[in-house]
């Protein structure tokens, strides 16, 4: 605005935009912008930018100060009042705040995403024996819903009155005059009506809901965890969380958390299980039984004459999961074993075993050979451990070096002097 050239403020524009006369009474307003915004609605493919300026030219001339303004000074003045135009509301903010929610039916995604309630989401621990058989569990919640006394009016009698402090927008304008030609304005929250832009008579309040428009109810809810659900799978209940006027409800999530199992863990749809077999067993054969998710006995047992290596694995098909929405289909059961190695063996159970088991390789030294080598001693080590205490070794002497480096350059730069 400044060190612009004063020009004839154009004051007829957002009449003509809506296509009424200047005269026209906010009734004539009000029919000219819903004709018009129903038919420039983006999400009914109109032009975003004709949409944008119908809501501009409606939120201007609705507001009878704002109007006064407009007709006065013009669209410059209400611009530069604003910060540049960046005042402007949301055109779709415009658009639902008078249709009070999508005319079109909750299908345009631009209404829902401004009139949706927030979703309410609870985790819900269940075990891998629910997720094994399916199970069902009641919860009881308590929740906004809309007051049946007053079908979320507030009011005794149904009505809410404009609030007289905003006419209803919900916001408040303040104009401060800088200058002969110059305007401030400002806008700022209505304080009468926090910002909601209706009012409601203190004698007229609804005695249940005091005004409030809604009330607190316990609800129960059943949860219905089927055959092979995952953990993080969400069940939902559309529509269930906190109603509030002209909101389309948000939905109750429950995020399942699957408890840790003493025994089986679960990979998608196989579970996995450790057994710990003794030498014995694993050389001369085993038999167990584990009790299912379902409970179930099981009985594991090896095929004669076989030999269980440690860390080997074995599956058993269609022991594992449900799949969900497949029960009748189950995944493998993964079996992990460990074998027990005794720790010593007595010079006689040496012999017995060397008696039975495959001979040793043969020495192909001779004694006189032997001799000549040297001996050599074993311990026992924690390779882990050992090769962490190497890197941490090999880094501080890293360390050392390069600080080594650095004073040795230093020197330099000092005998340079
Ligand atoms: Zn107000
Ligand atoms: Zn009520």
């Amino acid at each position: 605005m400044f060190g612009r050239a004063p020009k004839k403020s154009n004051n007829t524009r957002y009449y003509e935009i809506l296509g009424v006369s200047k005269n026209a009474s906010q009734d004539d307003l009000k029919k000219a912008y819903k004709k018009a915004a129903i038919k420039n609605h983006p999400d009914k493919g109109g032009d975003p930018e004709k949409f944008k300026e119908l809501a501009q030219a409606y939120e201007v001339l609705s507001d009878p100060e704002k109007r006064e303004i407009y007709d006065q000074y013009g669209e410059d003045a209400l611009k530069e009042g604003m910060g540049g135009g960046a005042g402007a509301h949301d055109p779709f903010d415009i658009f639902s705040s008078f249709f009070g929610g999508s005319p079109f039916g909750g299908g345009s995604s631009r209404g829902r995403r401004q009139r949706r309630g927030e979703d309410v989401v609870h985790p819900l621990k269940v075990s891998l024996e629910d997720l094994y058989l399916g199970t069902s569990k009641k919860l009881s919640l308590s929740r906004n819903v809309i007051c049946s006394k007053c079908n979320g009016k507030g009011s005794k009698s149904g009505a809410s009155m404009t609030c007289p402090g905003c006419q209803g927008s919900g916001m408040k304008v303040s104009i401060r005059q800088l200058g002969p030609s110059m305007i401030q304005q400002m806008q700022h929250p209505c304080n009468e009506c926090k910002g909601t832009g209706e009012t409601i008579n203190d004698k007229d309040r609804c005695p249940q809901c005091k005004g409030e428009k809604v009330v607190q109810e316990k609800k129960v809810l059943e949860v219905i965890v089927e055959k092979g659900m995952q953990n993080g799978q969400k069940i939902t209940f559309p529509g269930e969380a906190d109603e509030a006027p002209e909101t389309v409800t948000g939905d109750i999530v429950f995020v399942l958390q699957q408890k840790d199992h003493p025994k089986f863990k679960r990979k998608g749809e196989d579970l996995f299980l450790e057994h710990t077999l003794s030498l014995t067993e694993a050389l001369c054969g085993f038999q167990f039984v584990i009790t299912h998710l379902d409970g179930r006995q099981l009985l594991i047992k090896s095929n004669p004459g076989e030999v269980v290596k440690p860390d080997s694995c074995k599956a058993i098909n269609d022991e594992g999961m449900p799949l969900y929405q497949r029960p009748f289909m189950k995944g493998k059961l993964y079996i992990q074993f460990t074998v027990e190695f005794p720790d010593s063996l007595s010079p006689d159970q040496v012999k017995a075993l060397e008696a039975i088991l495959p001979p040793k390789p043969t020495s192909q030294l001779s004694d006189m050979e032997l001799d000549e080598c040297e001996e050599t001693t074993l311990y026992d080590v924690n390779i882990e451990e050992e090769m962490r205490r190497k890197q941490q070794q090999a880094a501080q002497e890293a360390y050392e070096e390069d600080e080594d480096m650095h004073g040795g350059a230093q020197r330099v730069q000092c005998a340079q002097q």
